[in-house]
């Protein structure tokens, strides 16, 4: 199954990305991400056999612990890639935590002999793919911030119209 490791985000949070979402939807084509999906990625594990599961929710759990809910607050629009098929996606101006406990996550999947993608970790929040960004400016995104209280282990289901992702378990920090 695929799987991913990502901070489940604040409601005050969701709301400006919902908002800053709908902004870019009257300027900018693109495969949006619907609102109720929005997440941070910590580690991106991709395909993990049904047997490790357990292995990766201990490792999960180890590497949070220690850490308390943190805030956050949302920054400037980015994008990753060519400007005809981008990434568009709002960064933090404050991470708070997230920087060391995916460093902690991570650090404990390779303890537990668990692959995952080691590109360095870039706090962002992903809101379009497939963007064209050759024409039209970006609008000003809407701000926010609010507390990171759960770290969660997704599964990613890409079989349908668009990913459905499914939490198999939940860290309280
Ligand atoms: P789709 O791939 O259909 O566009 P998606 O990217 O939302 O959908 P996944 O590819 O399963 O779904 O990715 C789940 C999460 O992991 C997303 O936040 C995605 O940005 C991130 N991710 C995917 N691949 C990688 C990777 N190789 N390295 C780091 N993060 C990744
Ligand atoms: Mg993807």
């Amino acid at each position: 199954m695929r799987l991913f490791i990502a901070a489940e985000l604040p409601e005050a949070v969701l709301e400006a990305l919902a908002e800053t979402s709908g902004l870019l939807r009257g300027c900018i084509r693109g495969r949006y991400v619907s609102s109720d999906s929005f997440h941070i990625t910590l580690a991106f594990l991709g395909d993990v056999e049904g047997s490790r599961v357990d292995t990766v929710i201990d490792a999960l759990d180890r590497g949070c612990a220690g850490f308390a809910p943190f805030d956050i607050s949302l920054g400037d629009l980015g994008s990753f890639g060519k400007r005809s098929k981008a990434t568009l996606w709002q960064g933090l101006q404050g991470a708070g935590d997230l920087p060391a406990i995916a460093q902690s996550v991570r650090a404990s999947l390779n303890t537990a002999g668990i692959a995952f993608d080691g590109k360095a970790f870039r706090a962002h929040i992903t809101l379009m793919r497939a963007a064209d960004l050759r024409e039209g400016a970006l609008p000003t995104p809407a701000l926010a911030q609010g507390t990171v209280e759960r770290i969660t282990l997704f599964r990613s289901d890409l079989s349908g119209s668009r990913p459905v992702y499914d939490p198999l378990h939940v860290v309280c920090l």
